[in-house]
């Protein structure tokens, strides 16, 4: 534990997501990734803001920032990083991973992410060079197919989480619909959504 040398590198996991908002969906996935493969740490790392409208509306970065953190405030393996939120703009993975690599230089970077988003992988900007900059682990998501079907033999690893049929998405509509979202989320998100009165809008 205490102890360490400078040739052992630490073992870094990124988990990147717009967490709009964070749900246990998320921190399981990051607590079970961080277990299996004996991370000394996960950082997650809230996208920044699109500069344009898209089609969908992004929450303000500094609320999901700020839930990001109650969520994650707990578990002392967890942290949180501004990067791409104060790098602002449309967050690439690429530049997520040059500037932890940048602050990290003793890390070996392990990138998180679900089977909805691996599958979207190879279409993503620098591609090509995000399997040199990271170990990319997939995780099982209910109402999605894992499959390694077009990856780099090597880069990535597929692992099964416990399901959890949650989305970011879903929570959003329930508390539109004044449905509740208890459980879903950490209570401390619960409170946050509420106090902010976020998402009530939607729909
Ligand atoms: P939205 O519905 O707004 O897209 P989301 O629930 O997909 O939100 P994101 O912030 O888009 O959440 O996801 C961040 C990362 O977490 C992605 O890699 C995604 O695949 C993964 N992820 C999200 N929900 C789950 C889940 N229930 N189980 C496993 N991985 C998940
Ligand atoms: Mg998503």
């Amino acid at each position: 534990m205490g102890e360490q040398t400078a040739s052992v590198k630490r073992r870094l996991g990124v988990m990147g997501g717009t967490f709009d908002p964070i749900h246990h969906g998320h921190l399981v996935a990051a607590s079970e990734v961080a277990a299996q493969f004996h991370l000394d740490e996960v950082v997650f790392v809230p996208t920044g803001q699109p500069w344009q409208k898209s089609h969908k509306t992004v929450s303000p970065a500094e609320d999901r920032y700020l839930m990001t953190v109650i969520a994650t405030a707990s578990n002392p393996q967890f942290s949180v990083s501004r990067i791409d939120i104060d790098r602002g703009g449309k967050t690439y993975t690429a530049d997520t991973l040059r500037d932890l690599r940048a602050e990290n230089a003793d890390a070996d970077l392990f990138f998180i992410t679900g089977a909805d988003a691996l599958s979207q992988i190879l279409t993503w900007h620098d591609a090509a060079e995000l399997f040199s900059l990271a170990h990319f682990i997939g995780v099982t998501r209910p109402g999605h197919i894992l499959t390694d079907a077009g990856l780099p033999e090597g880069g990535v690893s597929l692992i099964e989480v416990p399901a959890l049929a949650i989305s970011s998405t879903d929570c959003r509509a329930r508390v539109a619909q004044g449905d509740p979202v208890w459980y879903l989320v950490p209570d401390g998100v619960v409170r946050y959504i509420d106090k902010r009165e976020l998402y009530r809008d939607d729909g």
